[in-house]
């Protein structure tokens, strides 16, 4: 029987964070009969500094149930530290701990097949939506690119996985020891090695309450996962340097060829673009370098990823 917990990142999620803890709480309790989790596994709510009343609603559910805990951060630190967190303090309570987001978008019936694979032998078990017609055209568009993209630039990430996955003790642990700042789960999880394997189920709507990813934290998500994964970006620039270069030694060649064949070079505008397009190209550059030791920056202060103001556990 495996002593599973459950990391549940929150903000401000009032609209639905009663209704998934019921649902969640039937799910472990016919677990719990069935013999395949044991008594004393928890499902834990880690509240991102929400603004409205969700941590009230979580401490009510710890008192009115035991099975519900919940960690409380001092201030927003977006999804993917919320969750980082709940992973690292439930790493030496748990046998394995499964993450999910709190509107259930993924299907809770998958935590059976996700146990089972565990026991049998598996140290993750990635959540891979089969289809997204729930999500929108839109959202499923760039995923789709984004996922294409990370994989062209040398990041294995799982098509169609997001942040529903079990990891056992072992996995975690090993996960503990990349202690970066700059965190994309979804891409760190596969660099731990150990076996996998994955389970499929179809994505639902959001149960109540609006997305707390808007385009702009789709974008810096987007933005962070490329970058903190792979250094892709300042080898296309070297890439993209050698070919500008190259061109201009071309134009060189043709320009000192014209002049000693007698026919004027004529006109400024190619003159005038080439500096414009060049001063263009190494703006680019140096942002996208300067992309990095900003990171670089972020790594070496090694600040705290999270800080837990409470923990309602026993
Ligand atoms: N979330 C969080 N901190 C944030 C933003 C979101 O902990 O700053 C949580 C949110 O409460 C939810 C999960 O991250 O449990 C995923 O968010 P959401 O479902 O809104 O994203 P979507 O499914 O629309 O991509
Ligand atoms: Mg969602």
């Amino acid at each position: 029987m495996t002593k599973l917990y459950l990391a549940i990142p929150c903000y401000n999620e009032e609209e639905v964070l009663r209704d998934s803890a019921q649902k969640l709480s039937d799910k472990f309790s016919k677990m719990m009969l069935e013999g395949k989790i044991t008594d004393d596994s928890k499902i834990v709510f880690i509240d991102d500094g929400s603004k409205d009343k969700t941590w009230s609603i979580i401490s009510d559910l710890h008192k009115e149930n035991p099975v519900f805990q919940g960690i409380k951060l001092t201030r927003n630190r977006g999804h993917q530290n919320a969750l980082l967190c709940g992973l690292i303090t439930l790493k030496d309570k748990a046998d394995a701990v499964i993450s999910i987001d709190a509107d259930l978008q993924d299907d809770i019936n998958t935590f059976d097949e996700m146990v089972e694979k565990y026991e049998n032998g598996c140290d993750v078990v990635y959540g891979v939506r089969s289809k997204r017609e729930t999500d929108t055209f839109f959202k499923r568009f760039t995923a789709e690119a984004f996922y294409k993209i990370l994989n062209k630039m040398g990041a294995k990430v799982i098509f169609n996985h997001a942040d529903f996955r079990l990891m056992s003790k072992r996995a975690l642990n090993a996960f503990a020891e990349y202690k970066e700042t700059n965190i994309f789960l979804r891409g760190m999880v596969p660099l731990i090695g150990y076996k996998s394997d994955i389970v499929t189920y179809e994505r639902f709507e959001r149960l109540a309450g609006e997305s707390k990813y808007p385009l702009k934290k789709m974008l810096a998500l987007a933005w962070e996962g490329i970058t903190s994964l792979s250094i892709q970006p300042i080898r296309m620039i070297t890439g993209l340097g050698a070919v500008v270069f190259a061109a201009s030694i071309i134009m060189i060649i043709y320009s000192l060829i014209s002049y000693f064949m007698g026919f004027a070079v004529s006109g400024w505008a190619s003159i005038l673009c080439s500096i414009w397009a060049i001063g263009g190209l190494q703006i680019l550059a140096i942002g996208v370098i300067g992309e990095y030791i900003g990171k670089i920056y972020l790594e070496v202060k090694r600040r705290p990823r999270f800080i837990i103001e409470e923990f309602l556990e026993d």
